[in-house]
C-alpha cells in the first residue's frame, strides 16, 4: 500500500510499504478515504519528537471504512464508515472510566514516534491498524461530513478542550494566541460556547482576516493588549489560550490575562523547561493549565453541534490534495501559506 513516510528532518515522501495486519483481537483495519495534515505532523517531521525513524508512517487524523475486525471487537463490523480519534484508548482502565481517555494507560498516538506513548504507525496511509477499535473509532453519524469528522479527531477537540479547561463562561473575553487551525477552531468553539468576544492574535495578515470573517476580533501581537484593554476597561482577558506551541508565546499570554484569569496552553510543546513568571502569577492569582484535545471524550458533544449546524469546523480547510501532492502540501503548511489540508485517497 502507499503511505506518507518520514524521510529526514523536514521531509516526507510517499512510499510503497507493507499493509498492516491485525495484531490483537481488539484491533480493526480501516481503509482510509480521507486524512488530515496537522501542525503536530510538522513537529513530527521536523524531528522534534523521539522515535521518528526513517520510513515511519506519519499522520493521525483519518476517516475510512472498516475492512477487518478482531474477534473481540463488538461494536463495529466490516463496511462501517468510521472516524477515529488521533490517539487510542482502551475504554477499560480507570482513566478511561472517568472520561480521561487521553490519559489512558494504553494510549498510543498515531504517527508521532514515541512522543506520546509506544510508537504506532501513522494514518496518512491507504490502510491503518487501529488498536482498541471499539473505543478509538466511532461511526460517522448522518449529517457529519468526512471533513468535519477529521477535525473532530484533533483540531476541534483541542480548541474545545482549551475553553473547557479554561472554565470559560458566557460573556467572557477570550484571547487566542495563534491563528493556525487550532487557534481558529478555539475561536469558533469559544463563540459557540457564548464568549463575549474573542480576540485572535496573529502576525500573519491572511490568518487575521480569516479570523475576522469567522467572528473574531483580529489583532497583531503588538496591539493585542490595547485591544483587550478597550474591551475590558483595562483588566485583560478572562481567558488566554496559547495555540502556538512556543515558550515565547506562552510567556506572552501572561501579559494579556486579567487578575485571577486563566491561561491555557494547547500548543504542542517539546521544550524541556520554561521560566514561569512566578511572583507575578502568585500576586495576580493566575491559573495556568494545559489541555490536549480528547476527541474520544468530546466526540458526542462536538458531533451534536456539527450535525445541528451550531458549529462548522470545515471552514478552516483551504487545500484538498491527492497523495501525490503531499510534499508540496507539507511545505505550504510549514510556511503558513495554508491553514488546513485534507488528503483524499
Ligand atoms: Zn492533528
Ligand atoms: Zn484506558
Amino acid at each position: 500500500m502507499r503511505a506518507v513516510v518520514y524521510h529526514s528532518p523536514g521531509k516526507v515522501t510517499v512510499k510503497e510499504v507493507p499493509a498492516p495486519v491485525l495484531q490483537a483481537p481488539t484491533d480493526a483495519l480501516v481503509r482510509v478515504t480521507t486524512a488530515g495534515i496537522c501542525g503536530t505532523d510538522l513537529h513530527a517531521v521536523a524531528g522534534h519528537f523521539p522515535g521518528m525513524s526513517e520510513g515511519a508512517i506519519v499522520g493521525h487524523e483519518f476517516v475510512g471504512d472498516v475492512i477487518e475486525v478482531g474477534a473481540a471487537v463488538t461494536t463495529l463490523k466490516t463496511g462501517d464508515h468510521v472516524m477515529s480519534s488521533d490517539f487510542t484508548s482502551c475504554g477499560r482502565c480507570a482513566r478511561c472510566a472517568r472520561g480521561d481517555n487521553w490519559q489512558c494507560d494504553n494510549r498510543e498516538f498515531f504517527g508521532t514516534g514515541s512522543a506520546f506513548g509506544p510508537a504506532l504507525a501513522g494514518a496518512q496511509a491507504e490502510i491503518v491498524r487501529v488498536p482498541f477499535a471499539d473505543s478509538t473509532l466511532s461511526r460517522v453519524p448522518e449529517g457529519c461530513s468526512d471533513e468535519a469528522a477529521i477535525l473532530v479527531a484533533d483540531n476541534l477537540a483541542t480548541g474545545w478542550a482549551a475553553i473547557e479547561r479554561g472554565q470559560m463562561l458566557p460573556g467572557d473575553i477570550v484571547a487566542v494566541l495563534g491563528g493556525g487551525a487550532v487557534g481558529q477552531l478555539t475561536s469558533l468553539s469559544a463563540q459557540a460556547a457564548g464568549a463575549g468576544a474573542v480576540v485572535l492574535i496573529e502576525p500573519t495578515r491572511s490568518r487575521r482576516e480569516f479570523a475576522q470573517v469567522n467572528g473574531a476580533i483580529p489583532s497583531d501581537p503588538g496591539s493585542a493588549r490595547a485591544v483587550l484593554d478597550r474591551l475590558t476597561e483595562g483588566e485583560g482577558a478572562d481567558l488566554v489560550v496559547e495555540a502556538v506551541g512556543s515558550p515565547k508565546a506562552l510567556s506572552g499570554a501572561f501579559d494579556l490575562v486579567r487578575r485571577r484569569g486563566q491561561v491555557v496552553s494547547v500548543g504542542a510543546h517539546s521544550d524541556g523547561e520554561w521560566p514561569i513568571p512566578l511572583a507575578d502569577c502568585f500576586r495576580r492569582e493566575i491559573t495556568l493549565g494545559f489541555a490536549i484535545g480528547d476527541s474520544i471524550r468530546l466526540r458526542p458533544r462536538l458531533l451534536r453541534m456539527i450535525v445541528t449546524g451550531m458549529l462548522d469546523p470545515t471552514v478552516v480547510i483551504d487545500r484538498r490534495i491527492r497523495l501525490d501532492g503531499i510534499e508540496g502540501a507539507y511545505e505550504a503548511l510549514r510556511q503558513q501559506k495554508d491553514l488546513k489540508t485534507i488528503v483524499n485517497f
